[in-house]
């Protein structure tokens, strides 16, 4: 029999965790059929000598639900290996919406997520009002990965309560019919229902997003139909603000969890910020006594600190004040004549000293760059390279005996590409290892398709394997890789992927052990409309394949379309 694809020579990490060993992958129909020295014939052959070849990576915490109409490569997550992504996170989705609130849904993703509205009302067809209207959408878009979705309670509470959503106790009508739509999601495959309770999830309006203003019963009664069909994923957006409240949060969440037995998942970090911050340990802890409790919980954390991205081309510190105002508003080319006089440097500087003074509010990406506190100049850094050892803005600053404000602009001027990255979290590389290192938590959390211009968490693939593999040998190449691929498969039950296995879904990647890393970031305009967002890309990946096609080669896409929508098991239950 001929094959679709064969995979000669690679060395195969299976995702199991296993050790590796060498041998050729064959692929027919999208499923590998044939593993070990292979003598068929195949239409195409890709040598993978000196390569390895894993499972394609899976991230469960993205925001890829607009995006996924104008951008069917599934961009930056595809540079980095990732060939199944879930969307509809923290209670933020494109549906259920009713035509006339499109403009509104679309406005709060830009308030909370920054993907921009004019991108949203330019790139998206949009058709649908139900959940699974939406799902049937995405399921006809041309696309090069594989997406699941949650239904997400924001979208769902605006769609049944209108803008009482905003401010009101949900009636027990409201109750009846978001209890109905969630069942009538799951069943349409929906991964699970997703919530936030995170502080720094608000409206246009600066008002609380509607999943914050739900009372617990909420909570509770979606959540349990979800647990009626005994099928779904809850994932909350947790409250960060640290101190009691996080532990309030928790202990409530750990309650849902015990009592629906759904599988629960909520963002694990170690931060600084908030009131009485609680040590990082404290939610692993957690995670291990809400297990003895009974509860199927999971931490998401990621593989490096949570930062807000700033640069020239996008957002800088100070652009709030006055002085500076003026001047962003101006092409860029003109911007960089005005920063190189000495008269304005001088009232640039000078307005830095009049900037909110940081407290310890939670700022997230949104607020760090919106609504930015003055910098913590240690906590700024000049970002040289991608292996997290970079100069902050107060060491040059010393070295150079210039003001900090004046150092950032001397290095825009030189290289108009500079990126300044402020840790908002994990800003020690100890914690984030720590973290990583517990059973319970999965190595997810990019937030793609969000913070478009903030932050830049689509490298956490890479980063993972350069950085905690290759340069801190914290874990082998075998570990990293099933926790990037079977464990995510096995967390979001996604039974037929995440393993290099006869049977499987032939989604993999092959890349170069020795040189796979993210690239720099940089800003690039190439939304709909023109928007502009943070770009990633990778080296070292050589192909990514999904569902038997090869979609990228050496970071280029192929045009192939092979990628599915995923339904989750609600669905197959019939
Ligand atoms: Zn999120």
């Amino acid at each position: 029999m001929s094959l679709d694809l064969l995979i000669r020579n690679g060395t195969i990490v299976d995702g199991s965790g296993a050790a590796r060993y060498r041998g050729d992958v064959g692929i027919k129909d999208g499923r590998i059929i044939e593993i070990g020295r292979i003598r068929a014939s195949a239409e195409r052959t890709l040598d993978a000598d000196g390569l390895i070849v894993a499972p394609g990576f899976i991230d469960g915490h993205t925001h890829m639900d607009a995006q996924v109409a104008w951008d069917p490569i599934g961009s930056c997550s595809c540079w980095h290996g990732v060939t199944t992504v879930i969307m509809g996170n923290c209670g933020f989705a494109l549906a259920p919406c009713k035509p006339e609130a499109r403009e509104w849904f679309a406005r709060c993703l830009t308030a909370v997520e920054d993907i921009p509205t004019e991108a949203m009302l330019a790139g998206i067809d949009w058709t649908w009002e139900s959940f699974p209207e939406y799902l049937a959408t995405v399921d006809r878009l041309p696309k090069a990965i594989n997406y699941g979705a949650y239904i997400g309670h924001s979208a769902l509470r605006m769609y049944v309560m209108g803008k009482r959503a905003l401010s009101e106790r949900a009636t027990e009508d409201d109750l009846a019919r978001m209890a109905a739509a969630v069942q009538e999601a799951i069943r349409g495959g929906a991964m699970g229902f997703s919530s936030s309770r995170a502080t720094t999830h608000v409206t246009p309006d600066d008002t609380p997003v509607a999943s914050r203003i739900a009372d617990w019963s909420e909570v509770d009664r979606l959540v349990g139909a979800m647990a009626e069909l005994n099928a779904g994923i809850f994932q909350i957006g947790p409250d960060t603000s640290g101190g009691a409240a996080q532990r309030a949060f928790l202990a409530r969440l750990k309650r849902v969890a015990v009592e629906t037995g759904r599988p629960v998942m909520f963002g694990t970090i170690s931060s600084r910020q908030g009131d009485e911050p609680n040590p990082w340990t404290y939610q692993l802890d957690y995670l291990d006594d809400c297990a003895a409790a009974g509860a199927r919980m999971w931490g998401q954390t990621t593989t490096r600190s949570i930062n807000a991205v700033f640069s020239l081309k996008s957002y800088l510190p100070f652009d709030v004040l006055p002085a500076w105002r003026e001047l962003r508003r101006l092409p860029l080319a003109e911007q960089k004549q005005r920063l190189a006089d000495r008269a304005t440097r001088a009232r640039l500087v000078a307005d830095e000293a009049g900037m909110k003074p940081r407290g310890n509010v939670f700022q997230g990406g949104g607020a760090a760059t919106t609504d930015p506190r003055k910098p913590d100049y240690d906590n700024l850094y000049v970002m040289k390279g991608v292996d997290w050892d970079d100069p902050t803005v107060a060491q040059l600053s010393a070295q150079r005996g210039k003001h900090p404000v004046e150092v950032m602009i001397d290095l825009a001027l030189e290289n108009d590409d500079q990126v300044f990255v402020q840790p908002l979290v994990n800003e020690h590389p100890d914690h984030v290892l720590g973290m990583l290192k517990h059973p319970r938590t999965l190595a997810t959390f990019s937030d793609s398709g969000a913070h478009v211009c903030q932050e830049m968490g689509s490298s956490l693939q890479t980063h993972m394997l350069s950085y905690w593999v290759r340069a801190k040998q914290a874990f082998t190449l075998e570990e990293a890789v099933r926790k990037l691929t079977f464990d995510n498969a096995s967390a979001w039950e996604l039974y037929d992927r995440g393993l290099v296995r006869t049977g499987y879904q032939a989604d993999l990647v092959l890349f170069d052990e020795g040189r796979v890393r993210p690239a720099m970031p940089t800003v690039e305009t190439d939304l709909p409309g023109g928007a502009r967002r943070l770009v990633q890309k990778a080296e070292g990946i050589a192909a990514t394949v999904v569902n038997g096609q090869v979609t990228l080669e050496h970071g280029h896409a192929t045009g192939r379309m092979p990628g599915a929508l995923l339904r989750g098991p609600g669905a197959r239950k019939g």
